[in-house]
């Protein structure tokens, strides 16, 4: 595995994740439209940056971390990012993309030579930075097993789910279940407060009890209740995992009943609150406090 690494995308999870790579000894390469994002990896012993994308062209491990599939397809396949890389090479989508599209994209760049995994990560800014996100990856076992050192100086949990794509399905599918989790909370603690119980009351018993869940536990007393609002996963890239697991659900012919119901929820307020807004002010959405 190369030590050196291109790192795309360094917004609130790209930033910490390529710092960790640093200390694991890796050299980094980081690009991004917006460089100030990259302020606090600047003057790290072993980080460059990268003033355009042709920079990194050459490199035989490129890391994406980008918004979305759009942006991905974008940087492959009309800003030239699939011929930058080396013929050998390997493409690492880490970004929350479409399961079906890198899939495709696994295809398109088998054909050009250099390998593709999605390895999408969950456990937020907080774990980006202590280095122990879970990291679900999907694609050909050689490349993943390449790729384990770089996983492993970023995550704690890493999970080679199956062939190219099924990372980006897990994600999505992760998202949709952790969603309709703290929505549900949201729903309750609001009738909870409408009938006169102290929502924090409220909470303790439901993280005491059976329903208890990760937003009873990590974002309710942390981001919600306290208004802070400030978590560091925007409320519109929620939306947009919930519309990449709505149409996988979909493609893949499964019953798709709650995931809609849930999905228009949170493209309501994506719509309805004033932007930016971190995904934990559903509970503003909900309790009508915009
Ligand atoms: P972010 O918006 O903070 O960062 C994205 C970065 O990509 C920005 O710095 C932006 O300038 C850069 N960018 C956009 N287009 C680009 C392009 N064409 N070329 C180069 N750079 C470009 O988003 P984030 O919260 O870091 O999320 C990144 C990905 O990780 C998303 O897919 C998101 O769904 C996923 N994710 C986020 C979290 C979280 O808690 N924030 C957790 C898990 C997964």
């Amino acid at each position: 595995m190369a030590r050196q690494i291109g790192f795309i995308g360094l917004g609130m999870m790209g930033a910490p994740m390529a710092a960790n790579l640093l200390a694991g000894g890796f050299e980094v390469i980081g690009f991004d439209v917006r460089p100030e994002n990259a302020k606090d990896l600047q003057g790290k012993p072993g980080f460059t940056l990268a003033p355009t994308l042709e920079t990194l062209g050459g490199l035989s491990t490129i890391i994406l971390m980008v918004p979305n599939s759009k942006i991905v397809d974008s940087l492959l396949w009309e800003q030239g990012l699939a011929e930058l890389l080396a013929r050998g090479g390997c493409l690492i989508d880490m970004s929350s993309s479409e399961p079906i599209k890198s899939q495709a994209n696994a295809e398109k760049l088998r054909e050009l030579g250099p390998a593709f995994i999605d390895a999408p990560v969950s456990g937020g800014v907080k774990r980006a930075r202590d280095g122990s996100l879970a990291i679900m990856m999907g694609g050909e076992a050689e490349a993943v097993k390449g790729a384990m050192p770089v996983f492993e100086a970023m995550g704690k949990t890493l999970v080679h789910v199956g062939s190219a794509g099924a990372g980006h399905a897990v994600k999505a599918l992760n998202n949709y279940v952790s969603a309709s989790g703290l929505l549900a909370v949201c729903e309750a603690l609001t009738a909870a407060e409408k009938f006169g119980i102290d929502p924090h009351i409220a909470n303790k018993v439901f993280s005491a009890s059976t329903g208890k869940n990760n937003t009873t536990d990590n974002k309710v007393e942390q981001f919600m209740l306290n208004g802070a609002f400030n978590s560091g996963f925007s409320l519109s890239l929620m939306r947009k995992d919930l519309d990449t697991a709505l149409a996988f659900i979909q493609a893949v012919g499964s019953p798709d009943t709650f995931a809609n119901s849930c999905t228009e929820v949170w493209r309501a307020a994506d719509g309805g609150l004033p932007q930016p807004a971190d995904h934990t002010a559903m509970y503003a959405y909900v309790h009508g406090k915009k």
